[in-house]
This record gives structure tokens, C-alpha cells and sequence, in this order.
């Protein structure tokens, strides 16, 4: 478990937090980026899958 800075009261928190226990900052923002990476990637596997059957 690792600790990053609180871009709002600058204060050690805990990535698994999903707010800021001193000053209430949300990072709930994180799991938004992760879910967007997690579907491009499932298009990018569908795109280069359709790319592989039109090759053969
Ligand atoms: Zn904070």
C-alpha cells in the first residue's frame, strides 16, 4: 500500500482511499480513468481481432 499527496491539502493519503481523510478531496475520479482505459482497451482487442480475420 503506497501513499500520494492530496492535490488539495497537499497531505500523505492512502491510494486505496477514496477520499482525503483531512480535508474530504474525492479521488473517485481515479477509478473513472481506469474504467475508460479498461473499455479503449477492450476496443482496441476487438478492432485488432477484426483487423486478424480480414487479414486471413
Ligand atoms: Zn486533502
Amino acid at each position: 500500500m503506497s501513499l500520494r499527496p492530496c492535490p488539495s491539502c497537499e497531505n500523505n493519503v492512502s491510494t486505496q482511499a477514496e477520499f482525503c481523510p483531512k480535508c474530504g478531496h474525492p479521488f473517485g475520479s481515479n477509478k473513472e480513468k481506469n474504467n475508460g482505459i479498461t473499455f479503449w482497451g477492450i476496443v482496441g482487442a476487438v478492432v485488432v481481432a477484426i483487423l486478424i480475420i480480414s487479414v486471413f
